[in-house]
């Protein structure tokens, strides 16, 4: 998807509404359209990047150096006790736009929306040999 059709770059632009909770010069949040809990919130970078495995260090880390006063406020003011931090990477993720979001969702104990995660583990041998070649690729850069 370019920039031109992106949703989230339209709302940057205000070419459609969106409910602004915060914005500097490089990202914005706003309330998402289809909480899952009250004061969901999106932040995204203002310019267009698809996802994780595109988005450059230096415009990564000045729209996270956001994310905890934001964090922080959503839950002041939702009563929330606790916050999923979500970022979905691909369709295989559920990402379903590709512009770079990172989801803020206040939680509560007992809420609606329960934690499931269904963990699995590894064969004998398979982290270990998965841990070496981890750090052998991020050595090579
Ligand atoms: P993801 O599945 O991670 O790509 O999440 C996309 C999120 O964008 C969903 O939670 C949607 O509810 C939200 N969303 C889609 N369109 C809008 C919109 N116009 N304004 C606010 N949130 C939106
Ligand atoms: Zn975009």
């Amino acid at each position: 998807m370019s920039a031109a059709d992106c949703i989230f770059c339209k709302i940057v632009s205000r070419e459609i509404p969106s409910l602004r909770v915060f914005e500097d010069a490089h990202s914005l949040a706003f309330l998402d359209i289809g909480p899952l809990s009250s004061g969901h919130t999106l932040l995204i970078p203002k310019q267009h990047h698809t996802d994780i495995l595109d988005i450059p260090q230096d415009v990564f880390s000045s729209l996270t150096s956001n994310l905890p006063q934001l964090a922080r406020t959503l839950m002041k003011v939702t009563g929330a006790t606790g916050m999923n931090v979500l970022q979905n990477t691909g369709k295989s993720a559920g990402q379903a736009v590709f512009h770079l979001h990172i989801h803020l969702i206040p939680r509560t104990e007992g809420d609606r929306l329960g934690y499931r995660w269904n963990t699995g583990n590894y064969g004998e041998g398979e982290a270990q040999s998965l841990q070496s070649e981890i750090i052998q690729q991020l050595d090579a850069g």
